[in-house]
């Protein structure tokens, strides 16, 4: 028998997959098996992703391999790695990646083994030792394992002696040594307003569950869509839907936006499943997140709750995948393989005949589209939406209008609670001299640096470079420096004073790394009243029922970004803030403050009308081609110094125009992390054809010597 073996290596030139032939000793070898096999003078790891009765490659050149690992990946789950790896123009050993059990990476370090250690205890002969003929580094671990037995390597540690010590004292009967497997470590979920006990679904629950049952059981047509208002019991749906997978004897995943940011949806499921779920998130050590592969892969666990990676999860008998929140765009992974765990569960929900059950209050224009709708119109109290006021801030002094205050003061006086959003963190957008106008940059990119008071630096919100506050103006010395637009910190220290003595958590990307967030979700819900502060973190699908006024400040700013989407996304983030608000007894009520009030996503999101704003919506991404009617590919060049960039650019797009494929660019982005980049753009109604030209095109000049300078960043479907 030929295994088919595509090697997980970095080299973007090495491309499988290569033939190795298998003895009897590895007649267990199936596709999905890992392998490592001889590689010129090298061994690789790899992964089989085919077997053949004969090879092309003469009979004396072909090789055994020389050993299989103990893990190996479902099937279905090699066929999805590698479909990642072409739909997203990446390389085969990176989709393969995605499917392996983590710590495998591309075979550049060691994979991670279950953990077995060696556990050593006296024995009774070792206890009554009072033997003379002892060393001294014996006698001390005799001494140190008196108190216990103890894993090995640490009583080596504690006596100072090392493992042939060990070894020697367990062949004079002195000391037992024997290989303990540790019990995997569960990742602790921290509930944060996790609400226990089962409910009794509402009417319109119950029809979106039969409806969802049905299709567990004869999967067939669209995904279905669940379309759902803020507080209209989604989370209640997903569980009985999960369960029902569960009772037909399939597995389930869910797939949620970040653990950290909504533990209350992890946290549920928990409560409901208990043992059988399996959390993935990205706080996990590398030997949680591998425990955690394992117990799926032995069916130990069958549900598993986690972020985009957990569409990869090594179940073999999926039955369902949700999608929470759909609308996240923390579904799209950022580096290369840059791929959409939405598109990737629609295609794992076919290959393995499973349902895609998609949900959102403000669901994408490309799942509306495409898929089969549920609908939730009301909360399930019967509890109307909040009203949301849009005012409008043009020459407003302040970051505050007269209205915001009024409801804030009202907040405070009555002992509420209030969750205001702006999506801009730091607390000043950028700072300039008053005297000759000098504007503080990045270094490295061509962007303005924002200033973080509390920390006392400047830092860039693109690469990560910090600097300190600076003083004077380098370029004319003067010492009268202005601050130009507020951010978040600077906000919490106005609301402070604007709502005192009640008090204001801050939440953003900021807080995340020092605190953490589950800290401050806590201490919020904890909180009698108060306010909560942050950007688009806030607008998450968090649960506190007692928030009775939401607050969106500068919330057409997403408008101004030349980007297709920003209509859709300003609609999104005003229509989810205002979800937060009005969830208990006492209702709620919305303030969004705008330059331009009148904007289009403003008012269809004042009235929480997510049918019309499609509506609107739609025939502009029609005309364009636009997704969901059109495709999007994104290629990126850069280049250390500016020129090599815009040529590979250039030549990319020759290639891909004379492929028949239409293509804008190459249009200069800005500098970013001491790269200069070009942009390509391919708009498309025809999704393959694309695909296959931008790969080729890249591919081609990639590895023309004459562009050695440029680097290629593909991404396709970009948000
Ligand atoms: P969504 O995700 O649609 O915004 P949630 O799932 O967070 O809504 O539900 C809002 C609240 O309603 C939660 O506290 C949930 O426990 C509660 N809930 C859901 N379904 C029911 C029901 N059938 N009866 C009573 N309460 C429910
Ligand atoms: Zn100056
Ligand atoms: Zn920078």
């Amino acid at each position: 028998m030929i295994a088919k073996v595509e090697p997980l290596t970095p080299a973007r030139a090495l491309r499988g997959p290569f033939d190795y032939l298998l003895g009897d000793e590895l007649a267990g070898v199936g596709v999905g098996s890992m392998l490592v096999v001889p590689f010129g003078h090298r061994r690789l790891l790899g992964v089989v992703v085919d077997l053949a009765g004969s090879s092309d490659v003469p009979a004396e050149r072909l090789v055994e391999p020389l050993s299989a690992l103990e893990a190996d990946v479902p099937e279905t789950l090699v066929r999805l790695g590698l479909w990642v790896a072409a739909e997203y123009v990446s390389t085969p050993a990176r989709g393969l990646a995605l499917v392996l059990p983590p710590g495998t990476g591309t075979g550049a370090g060691r994979p991670l083994r279950p953990r077995r250690s060696l556990r050593a205890a006296l024995t009774d002969e070792g206890r009554a030792a009072t033997d003379a003929r002892l060393g001294e580094r014996q006698r001390a671990v005799l001494d140190a394992l008196a108190a216990g037995a103890m894993s090995a390597s640490v009583v080596v540690r504690l006596a100072g002696a090392d493992h042939s010590t060990l070894r020697s004292l367990e062949r004079r009967g002195l000391v037992r040594l024997e290989q303990a497997t540790e019990a995997p470590r569960r990742p602790r979920i921290e509930g944060v307003g996790a609400r226990r006990g089962g409910v009794e679904p509402t009417a319109a629950q119950r029809a979106a569950l039969e409806r969802i049952v049905e299709r567990i059981d004869a999967p067939a047509g669209k995904p279905l869509l669940l379309h759902g208002v803020t507080g209209s019991g989604k989370t209640e749906v997903y569980l009985r839907s999960v369960a029902a997978a569960l009772e037909r004897g399939r597995s389930a995943i869910v797939l949620v936006p970040e653990i950290a940011l909504t533990p209350q949806t992890a946290g549920r499921f928990v409560e409901r499943f208990g043992d059988a779920v399996a959390i993935m998130h990205s706080q996990l050590s590398a030997r949680e997140r591998y425990d955690e592969w394992w117990r799926m892969r032995r069916g130990e666990a069958r549900v598993c709750v986690g972020p985009r990676s957990a569409v990869f999860a090594p179940f073999d008998d999926l039955g369902l995948i949700v999608v929470d929140e759909e609308h996240d765009s923390s579904y799209k992974q950022e580096g290369d393989p840059r791929y959409d765990a939405r598109v990737v569960a629609e295609r794992r929900a076919e290959l393995e005949g499973a349902l895609l059950l998609a949900g959102s209050a403000t669901p994408r224009p490309e799942s509306q589209v495409r898929y089969e709708r549920l609908e939730l119109r009301e909360r399930v109290d019967g509890r109307g939406l909040p009203p949301v006021e849009v005012v409008g801030m043009a020459g407003v002094a302040g970051p505050l209008h007269e209205r915001t205050r009024q409801e804030l003061d009202g907040v405070r006086r009555r002992g509420e609670k209030a969750i205001v959003l702006l999506n801009r963190r730091g607390w000043s957008n950028f700072l300039s001299c008053r005297l000759c106008g000098h504007v503080w940059e990045c270094p490295d990119c061509d962007v303005t640096l924002v200033l973080h008071q509390a920390a006392g630096e400047l830092a860039c919100h693109h690469c990560g470079h910090r600097g300190r506050v600076p003083s004077e103006c380098p370029d004319c010395g003067s010492v009268s420096v202005a601050r130009h637009g507020a951010g978040t910190e600077q906000l919490e220290r106005e609301l402070e004073q604007v709502v005192a003595p009640l008090p204001v958590f801050r939440l953003d990307s900021d807080v995340a790394a020092s605190s953490g967030i589950a800290g401050v979700l806590r201490a919020f819900e904890a909180a009698e009243a108060g306010v909560l502060v942050g950007t688009q973190m806030v607008a998450k699908g968090h649960d506190f029922p007692d928030v009775t006024l939401g607050v969106v400040l500068d919330a057409d700013a997403t408008l101004r970004f030349p980007d297709f989407r920003a209509e859709e996304r300003t609609f999104a983030l005003v229509a989810q803030l205002a979800g937060r608000s009005g969830r208990g007894e006492r209702g709620g009520r919305v303030i969004v403050q705008a330059l331009e009030p009148q904007a289009r996503a403003l008012c269809h999101a004042a009235g929480h009308d997510a049918s019309g704003f499609l509506a609107d919506e739609l025939p502009r991404r029609q005309a364009f081609a636009y997704p969901p009617y059109g495709h999007l590919i994104r290629v990126v060049c850069s280049s250390t110094e500016a020129g090599p960039e815009h040529e590979a650019a250039t030549a990319v797009r020759e290639l891909i125009e004379a492929a028949g494929v239409p293509v804008l660019g190459p249009a200069p982005l800005f500098r970013r992390q001491a790269r200069h980049r070009a942009q390509l753009v391919v708009r498309s109604r025809e999704r393959a054809p694309a695909i296959v030209a931008v790969r080729a095109a890249v591919e081609s000049v990639a590895a023309d010597r004459r562009h050695g300078a440029a680097a290629f960043a593909v991404d396709v479907d970009p948000q």
